[in-house]
């Protein structure tokens, strides 16, 4: 697979696609690829005769304190993976190209980044939002492919989308999941064996949930109870952020269940977050 590490290098390559017609589809990740990853390629590799991974660990998107240091990087790894997939190219700019010293312009989706993982986390989809911002221009695709794992984004990046007229359709893809549920996530690998094996408790609190929900319960307050207990009872050291049943475009908290909606689910155990959710069918 390509790596390009410049600007006029990936755009001379994506150029060179555009002249022969093909269809560019982008999947930006941070690295450390996982089959959840290669879930979005392929789903792109559906959809377009040329596909672009971008690798780079965004600094906006982590605040002080936060993990962007110790996150895991092995961009040679993720470039056999992303060859094995058949993806056509890789762009790993370095933080100096994206963020070079002065940067100082910022996109801002307004209240769907201030709920949720917002609001514990204000600064971060600010820094999510500019860097795809930054990508989109950057790459040009014809569509981009984001992970449903990451909910509130894929919503966020969508009203971006929406809102600045951006010539990117935005495409959602179902969560990966290893065998016994737990979504996969480059930040598992924080997680001790037991806490790995507890926080398999999101997945089957919202399973159960979804049942309940299928067998006839329309009311949220018991269908979120059903999360939060499950995951008392089963993760006891996992303090809950939120369970929320939410409306799938605004996010805001619905009163009656209904298709489509989202059940989200997001917890804590000392720095180390785990989310995940279910749309209701
Ligand atoms: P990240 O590298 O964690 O920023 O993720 C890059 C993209 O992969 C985002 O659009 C994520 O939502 C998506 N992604 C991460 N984990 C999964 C998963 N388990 N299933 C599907 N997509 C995922």
């Amino acid at each position: 697979v390509l790596a390009l590490e410049n600007i006029e290098e990936m755009r001379e390559v994506v150029g060179l696609w555009r002249r022969e017609g093909a269809r560019v589809g982008l999947v930006p990740t941070m690295g450390a690829l996982h089959d959840g990853h290669l879930s979005l390629v392929e789903a792109a590799l559906r959809e377009n005769e040329r596909v672009m991974v971008s690798i780079f660990v965004n600094p906006t998107q982590f605040a002080p304190g936060e993990d962007y240091a110790r996150y895991p990087r092995d961009t040679a790894a993720d470039l056999e993976k992303l060859e094995a997939a058949g993806c056509h190219a890789a762009f790993v700019p370095t933080a100096e190209t994206m963020f070079p010293d002065g940067f100082d312009t910022h996109v801002e989706v307004g209240a769907l980044s201030r709920v949720l993982i917002g609001a514990h986390r204000p600064t971060h989809f600010r820094g999510v939002a500019t860097v795809c911002a930054k990508l989109f221009h950057l790459v040009q695709p014809d569509t981009a492919y984001f992970g449903q794992k990451d909910y509130q984004q894929v919503v966020i990046l969508k009203k971006m989308v929406a809102d600045l007229n951006f010539p990117v359709g935005v495409r959602m893809a179902p969560i990966a999941r290893s065998a016994d549920g737990l979504a996969l996530s480059s930040r598992n690998r924080y997680l001790s064996p037991a806490q790995r094996a507890e926080a398999t408790a999101l997945y089957r609190g919202l399973n159960t949930a979804l049942a309940q929900f299928r067998a006839g319960e329309r009311d949220p307050v018991r269908l979120t109870a059903t999360v939060a207990s499950e995951i008392a009872a089963q993760a006891p050291g996992f303090e809950i952020a939120y369970v929320v049943l939410a409306d799938p475009h605004t996010l805001a908290p619905v009163e009656v269940a209904a298709p489509g909606q989202v059940l989200l689910v997001e917890v804590y155990l000392d720095a180390v977050r785990l989310y995940d959710n279910v749309i209701l069918s």
